[in-house]
C-alpha cells in the first residue's frame, strides 16, 4: 500500500507575492505599488445628514478605517460634502472621503465643484453611468472633472449592475461560438471586460495609470475570486477587494473572509472593504474591525494586539474566562486610539487568556503576557506569564481587574517612554 506523501515543513507555502499594480495617492493614502494593504468602510448615513455622516466617519476613522466611502445621490448629498469635510478637518480628522456616484455623477460634480474638491477619489459604476449614446459622454464628463482636480477615481464594476449592452455582446459571440462557454463564466468575463475597457477609455480622456483603481464585486465567492484572479491576470491597475452583498452577522464574516482570504494569500488585493449588512441598531466599525482582522489575522498587517484565547470546554464551567477575554479584547480595542501614539509598536503585543492548566500555561507562555484560569476542579490560583517566564499567581474575586493591571503595567513598561528591555519586563515570582 502506497504511504500518504507528508510535505516537509519548509514546503507549505506562504503568501505569494504581491501582483505588482501602479500606485495611487487617494489623498495622502498610497494604494497598491507595494503599499500596505489599505482598510476602507462606507458610511450608511444619509449624505445630506451632515452631523450624521460626520460622526459616523468618524467612528469608522476612529475604528481604523483609512479611507472612508460617503454616497453622494442627489443635489443635497453633494451639497453637504464640503461642509462634511470641513468639520472632520476642524476635528482633525484627515481621512480621505470617497464619493460614491451613480446615474447622476457627472452632472453632481459638474454642478457642485466644491463636491468634487472635497473628494478625494470618486467611484463610478461602468453598469449605471448613463446608457446608449449618453453613456460615453457621461463617463467622459466625470472622468475630465477628476482630471481637472487631480482626483483618482475607482472604476467599479458590479454584479447585481453590471453593463447590459457589454453582457448581451458577450453572450451572442459566445452563442455563436463552436465552443460556447456556460452563461456565468460569460458573465464573469463581462465583468472583467467592463472594467479593464472602462479604464482603458478612462486612459485615452488623459487620466493616467496612477490615478486608476479597479474593482469587480460579485456576492458568490467562487465567481469573486474567478473574476479577481482574471483582472489581476490581465492588467496592473491597483485593486480594490470586495465581495458585494456579503450579508449579515457570521455569514457575512465568513463568506468575506474566505473569498478575500483566498485573494490577498495570492497576492492580490491594494485595498480592501468588507461589505457586512449591520444588524438593525447594530455598530457600523464592525466591517473595520473584520478588515483589521482579517488582515492581521493572515499576517499582511498588525492593527491591534491580539488576544488569544481557548474556545472553552467541559473543564471550565465558570464564565470567568469568557469574561475576562471579552474584557480585555474590548479595553484593548477601546484604547488602541490612544495607545498608537502613546506606546508605539503596542500592535504587535499578544495577549492569552485560557481556561484550564490543560494548554493555559503552554499558551501563555507563547504570549507576551498570560493567564491561565483556574478550570474546574482546580486549585483557585491563575498562574500569569510575562515573556515566557511565570511572573505571579492570582488569586481571589480580582484576579480579572488583577490581570488588566498587569495587561496594563507590561505596556507601559515595554511600549512606553523609557520602555525596557523585554528582559526587565520580566521579574519572574
Ligand atoms: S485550555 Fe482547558 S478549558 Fe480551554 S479548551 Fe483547552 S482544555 Fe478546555
Amino acid at each position: 500500500m502506497n504511504k500518504p506523501e507528508i510535505l516537509p515543513q519548509n514546503d507549505i507555502a506562504g503568501p505569494a507575492p504581491r501582483h505588482q499594480t501602479t500606485q495611487v495617492m487617494v489623498g495622502n493614502v498610497a494604494v497598491g505599488g507595494g503599499a500596505p494593504i489599505v482598510v476602507q468602510s462606507m458610511t450608511n448615513t444619509d449624505t445630506a445628514d451632515v452631523d450624521s455622516t460626520v460622526a459616523q466617519v468618524a467612528a469608522l476613522a476612529r475604528a481604523g478605517s483609512e479611507m472612508v466611502r460617503i454616497t453622494v445621490d442627489r443635489e443635497e448629498a453633494a451639497a453637504a460634502v464640503p461642509h462634511i469635510r470641513d468639520a472632520l478637518d476642524k476635528r482633525g480628522i484627515t481621512t480621505p472621503l470617497i464619493g460614491d456616484f451613480h446615474y447622476i455623477g457627472h452632472k453632481l460634480l459638474t454642478e457642485y465643484p466644491a463636491c468634487a474638491e472635497a473628494l478625494a477619489k470618486y467611484r463610478i459604476n461602468p453598469g449605471n453611468v448613463g446608457f446608449k449614446d449618453k453613456r460615453d459622454t457621461q463617463f467622459s464628463s466625470i472622468i475630465e472633472i477628476a482630471n481637472k482636480n487631480n482626483k483618482p477615481v475607482r472604476i467599479g464594476a458590479n454584479w447585481g449592475s453590471l453593463d447590459q449592452e457589454l453582457l448581451s455582446k458577450l453572450m451572442d459571440e459566445n452563442a455563436a461560438s463552436a465552443t460556447p462557454r456556460d452563461a456565468r463564466a460569460v458573465t464573469r468575463e463581462a465583468m472583467v471586460q467592463s472594467a479593464l475597457l472602462s479604464a482603458a477609455r478612462a486612459q485615452e480622456l488623459g487620466m493616467p495609470k496612477e490615478r486608476i483603481i479597479l474593482s469587480a464585486k460579485v456576492s458568490a465567492v467562487q465567481d469573486l475570486i474567478a473574476v479577481y484572479q482574471d483582472l489581476a491576470a490581465r492588467s496592473d491597475y491597483a485593486i480594490h477587494l470586495g465581495l458585494t452583498e456579503a450579508g449579515m452577522g457570521s455569514k457575512g464574516i465568513v463568506a468575506s473572509s474566505a473569498a478575500l482570504g483566498i485573494l490577498l494569500q495570492q497576492g492580490i488585493g491594494d485595498t480592501i472593504r468588507i461589505s457586512l449588512t449591520p444588524e438593525p441598531g447594530g455598530d457600523r466599525t464592525l466591517e473595520v474591525q473584520v478588515a483589521q482582522e482579517l488582515l492581521q489575522t493572515m499576517g499582511f498587517r498588525t492593527f491591534v494586539p491580539l488576544v488569544a484565547a481557548c474556545p472553552g470546554c467541559g473543564r471550565t464551567t465558570s464564565t470567568v474566562f469568557q469574561e475576562l477575554a471579552r474584557s480585555i479584547q474590548d479595553f484593548i480595542r477601546d484604547e488602541m486610539p490612544a495607545w498608537k501614539t502613546k506606546y508605539p509598536g503596542v500592535e504587535e503585543l499578544n495577549v492569552a487568556v485560557m481556561g484550564c492548566i490543560v494548554n493555559g500555561p503552554g499558551e501563555s507562555k507563547h504570549a507576551n503576557i498570560g493567564i491561565s484560569l483556574p478550570g474546574t476542579g482546580e486549585a483557585p490560583a491563575a498562574p500569569v506569564f510575562v515573556d515566557g517566564k511565570k511572573f505571579r499567581t492570582l488569586r481571589g474575586p480580582t484576579i480579572a481587574a488583577d490581570f488588566k493591571a498587569l495587561v496594563i503595567d507590561y505596556i507601559d513598561q515595554r511600549y512606553g517612554a523609557g520602555a525596557k528591555a523585554p528582559a526587565a519586563v520580566t521579574a519572574a515570582e
